[in-house]
């Protein structure tokens, strides 16, 4: 017998792979405050607290970038451009020493926030789902596999709109590496293939308009633009 649905499943969301095939994607996990000079522009102290991560809604996954919806009910939409790990494989309580042969690629994306609506939730001690899971809000380049790439430890992460650079760091800058975050996650989620990891930005976010174009991009690596509508 087959099945019958009310209305047609929508199907999954997919990120294509530089040089052909494509990345199904299951999850969207992301990194807070991994950067020294960001945590400082947002006030906290970078050091030494571990990391801490939240979600992002599959469905704000925009494949490739291309026009974006600038979200209602904010008045301050930041970009955050980002370092994304892509699993292919997964576990849990994952040892820092493996956790890189779980990596199948990277890409770079935004972590687009409501930043207004994410001050009023950290104020209020509310969560922060609507700041960080806008529709469209997670824009995300092809992926470049570890195969094509290698890992990734020192290159440029930057984000320029309309052709002015905002942010610019080395992943090296980054407080917690690839394989720590991948290790450190895994204490509490099992990670599966299809997991993303938004690896938390750089210093330099600031609000966007309407008509902006937003060009991310890791040096040699993969390029992303988004342009807001
Ligand atoms: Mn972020």
């Amino acid at each position: 017998m087959t099945k019958s649905f009310i209305f047609s499943p929508k199907g999954s969301i997919v990120i294509p792979v530089l040089g052909g095939t494509n990345y199904p994607v299951r999850r969207v996990y992301c990194v807070g405050r991994n950067y020294e000079a960001h945590a400082l522009e947002m006030g906290n102290n970078p050091v030494k607290d571990p990391p801490f991560f939240f979600m992002k809604p599959v469905e704000s996954i925009v494949s490739e970038g291309g026009e974006i919806a600038y979200p209602p009910e904010t008045k301050e939409y930041h970009h955050e451009v980002e370092l994304v790990v892509a699993l292919k494989s997964g576990g849990i309580s994952i040892r820092v020493a493996d956790a890189l042969n779980h990596v199948f690629g990277y890409a770079v994306g935004l972590d687009m926030t409501r930043r207004d609506l994410q001050t009023e939730a950290k104020k209020m001690g509310r969560p922060w789902d609507f700041a960080k899971g806008a529709d469209q809000s997670a824009p995300i380049s092809r992926v470049c596999s570890v195969e094509e790439c290698g890992h990734l430890y020192n290159e440029k992460i930057s984000l320029r709109v309309n052709g002015n650079l905002k942010q610019e760091a080395k992943l090296s800058d980054m407080i917690w590496g690839v394989a720590e975050i991948i290790s450190y996650l895994s204490k509490y989620q099992t990670l599966q293939p299809g997991d993303l990891i938004f690896t938390g930005t750089p210093a330099g976010v600031g609000p966007v308009d309407k008509g902006d174009q937003l060009v991310a991009a890791i040096s040699g690596v993969t390029k992303l633009t988004v342009q807001i509508n």
